[in-house]
């Protein structure tokens, strides 16, 4: 109930899927949300709801492509919650499946814009304020494909592939100053991306389900909630001594 009380958090890509599992994971363990998100309808309703379940929630429209909207949101949450201690970079695309000789240098830019700057910017604009509490923590959203290939999205791959090594230079970096920095790389979650992704890939639905399912050696796919709860521990002082870690919450794909 309050593993994460008095701290403040933001959750980029907040508004759905894994992002939004975290900030109501992280809520409920007492902490302030902020979500970032370009989906202002769908944020705004989540932190609404946050707030009228009695926790402290805001919501900023944000594209972390947009450096200095990133900025300005991270200073405004710092201002508005009194300081910042946590901030979970989850927003990310996967980009068309297709192979890498029909990917267009547009595709190939927006997948790296939004999950490799993306977590530069809001890294870059959240470590003074972190700084300033003493310590915190950053967690990154790669994947598994940011650990081994899975094929069919060589932009998302290279794109989780830099967030992974991100991770581990960033947490030798502030480790000094007791900012801890980890990265999380789940196997197929159940969310709009990856029920984006079958339908783009198959006429049948239910059957890709199962099919991505089973490649898990669990046999399903994983739930938002999977990952919520290790966002939550990450956050949490519980995971004090763990830093440049890449977690993988699979169900046994990677081991
Ligand atoms: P999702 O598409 O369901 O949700 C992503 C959220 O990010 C959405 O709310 C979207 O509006 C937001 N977003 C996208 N671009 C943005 C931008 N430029 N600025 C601000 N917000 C933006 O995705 P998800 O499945 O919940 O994935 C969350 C993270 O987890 C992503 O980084 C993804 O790559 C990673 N991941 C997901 C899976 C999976 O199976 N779902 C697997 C591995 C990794």
């Amino acid at each position: 109930m309050d593993r994460l009380a008095g701290k403040t958090a933001i959750i980029t890509g907040g508004a759905v899927g894994i992002g939004r599992a975290c900030a109501e994971r992280m809520a409920g363990e007492g902490a302030k949300v902020a979500i970032f998100d370009v989906l202002a309808d769908e944020g705004r309703a989540l932190a609404d709801a946050l707030t009228e379940a009695g926790h402290e929630a805001a919501f900023w429209p944000v594209d972390v492509t947009d450096e200095a909207a990133v900025k300005t949101a991270i200073d405004e949450t710092a201002a508005r919650f009194g300081g910042l201690n946590v901030l979970v970079n989850n927003a990310g695309i996967s980009g068309a499946p297709k192979p890498t000789d029909q990917v267009t240098e547009a595709e190939w830019d927006r997948v790296q814009a939004v999950n490799v700057k993306g977590v530069f910017f809001g890294t870059k604009h959240a470590i003074p304020h972190l700084r300033a509490a003493g310590g915190g923590s950053i967690v990154n959203l790669s994947s598994i494909a940011g650990l081994i290939g899975v094929g069919g999205v060589s932009p998302y791959h290279a794109s989780k592939g830099a967030v992974r090594l991100m991770t581990k230079n960033d947490a030798i970096t502030y480790a000094p100053e007791r900012i801890r920095v980890n990265s999380i790389h789940p196997g197929y979650i159940w969310t709009p991306m990856v029920e984006n992704h079958l339908r783009a890939t198959s006429d049948d639905l239910e059957a890709a389900k199962a099919a991505a399912g089973s490649v898990h050696p669990l046999g399903h796919m994983g739930e938002p909630d999977d990952i919520a709860w290790a966002v939550v521990w990450l956050a949490s002082d519980e995971a004090k001594f763990v830093t440049g870690a890449e977690i993988a919450i699979d169900g046994g794909y990677t081991a």
